[in-house]
């Protein structure tokens, strides 16, 4: 047929308006007595709330039921809302349609990763970079893990040195299973590791890849399928939503094959005096009554947050991020933490030390006297922010970014940085 010509819909403006968070109306008490509104600069632990999640949430609330147990209405409405948001969380994570990958609700990263290393096959080699969080450092050698040996990869001294630091290892390692875990975006510096890269060499390897995405969803877009990535994990808490939920998503055969990670109700489909049959996937590692709400809430979060609001909202919080950085930059004895340099892609994490200044000070007077909110210690992720710390210190300061964060926030935080180096705090 003639090509006629066909009226494109216009592209959708995006609705950043929906992307409001739930702020608190009274703002923060000062030392002085005043209050100021609060400049939350602690998104990376735990992010507030969205308005269209609040919503959610209050629209569930008045029918929440134990999910696939009742035969009574509200639990025939949580049983549909628990799998409509397993497939919100699925669509925004990209899952694979074939073979279909398994999208198992859990508390969070820390559960999620927790749980694939007890999935994994018996003695499966796993690679691991030092720089790791914790939650995706240690699960692999707990004593309940599946894992047989665990090598831990020293701090690679560019994304480049990464990639072949994992190929290497997972060449040389023993035949069979192995899965390399890395994070997409460190919760310390904020740095973007070069995951597909990463997927490329550890699948030319055999290998299959679990990315630890909790940093990354709430800055940029993450599609399983696309980055080619064979399991991924994330927390509600730092996507938007309230604590207590999360997911694994990917390859459903390792956990189709492994004993469930917790026993009980919901994870079984036949239980006799003598046996036991589980259930298949994702019920089989979901025992108890699971977290409805949490699954309503992350979804919302899912919903809200497609790629092109993530898109829109990253070139406003890049700018915030920058402006960050170059105000911190010009603040004598100010040091940013980094593992690849200045110019290294990031998400809006930046965390930093002071000259003659010990971060836990720094961080109370920052909160007392100016109303900012931001964390300090090692950020549970010993090895790499010790590597990183400069002579003479022994922990730092994070401040990070998200879709409430000012300019004013960003100016007061420099401001008082400033201040505090002057006079001190
Ligand atoms: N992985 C990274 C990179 C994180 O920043 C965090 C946050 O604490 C976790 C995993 C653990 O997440 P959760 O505490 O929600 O289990």
């Amino acid at each position: 047929g003639s090509a006629r010509s066909v009226r494109r819909p216009r592209p959708e403006p995006v609705d950043l308006d929906r992307c409001a968070i739930v702020a608190a109306e009274e703002g923060v008490p000062l030392v002085t007595g005043e209050h100021v509104e609060y400049a939350n600069l602690d998104y990376a632990a735990s992010a507030p709330c969205l308005t269209p999640v609040a919503d959610a949430l209050s629209a569930a609330l008045p029918y929440y039921a134990s999910v696939h147990r009742g035969a009574g209405h509200h639990s025939q409405v949580s049983t549909d809302a628990y799998e409509r948001a397993r497939r919100s969380v699925a669509r925004f994570l990209g899952v694979r349609t074939e073979p279909a990958d398994a999208v198992v609700f859990v508390r969070g990263t820390t559960d999620a990763l927790n749980l694939l290393a007890r999935s994994v096959p018996q003695g499966c080699t796993v690679v691991v970079f030092e720089s790791e969080h914790h939650a995706s450092l240690l699960p692999w050698e707990h004593p309940a893990s599946q894992a047989g040996a665990v090598i831990r990869l020293p701090l690679p001294g560019s994304p480049e040195a990464a990639v072949d630091a994992a190929r290497a290892a997972l060449a040389t390692a023993p035949q069979g299973p192995r899965l390399l875990c890395v994070t997409a975006a460190s919760n310390v510096t904020g740095e973007i590791w070069p995951v597909e890269e990463l997927v490329a060499a550890a699948h030319a390897e055999g290998a299959r890849v679990v990315v630890d995405a909790a940093q990354y969803v709430p800055h940029l877009p993450f599609h399983l399928e696309r980055t080619g990535a064979d399991y991924v994990a994330l927390s509600a808490h730092k996507l938007y939503a309230p604590f207590g939920s999360g997911v694994l998503a990917g390859r459903a055969d390792w956990l189709r094959e492994a004993v469930p990670y917790l026993s009980g109700g919901g994870a079984t489909r036949s239980v006799t005096d003598h046996d036991v049959v589980w259930n298949d996937l994702p019920a089989r590692h979901e025992a108890g009554s699971p977290n409805v709400l949490g699954a309503v809430a992350l979804a919302a979060a899912c919903d809200t947050l497609t790629p092109k609001v993530q898109e829109s909202l990253h070139i406003r919080e890049s700018a915030l991020v920058e402006r960050l950085r170059a105000g911190l930059a010009e603040i004598d004895g100010v040091h940013e933490l980094s593992l690849w340099g200045d110019e290294h892609p990031r998400v809006g994490i930046v965390s930093f030390v002071v000259d003659g200044l010990p971060a836990d000070l720094l961080a109370a007077a920052l909160s007392a006297e100016y109303g900012i909110g931001v964390r300090d210690g090692l950020f549970c992720a010993h090895p790499l922010t010790r590597h990183l710390l400069p002579e003479g210190h022994g922990q730092a300061v994070r401040a990070s970014l998200g879709i409430g964060t000012t300019w004013e926030h960003v100016d007061r935080l420099v401001g008082a940085v400033a201040d505090l180096v002057a006079h001190g705090p």
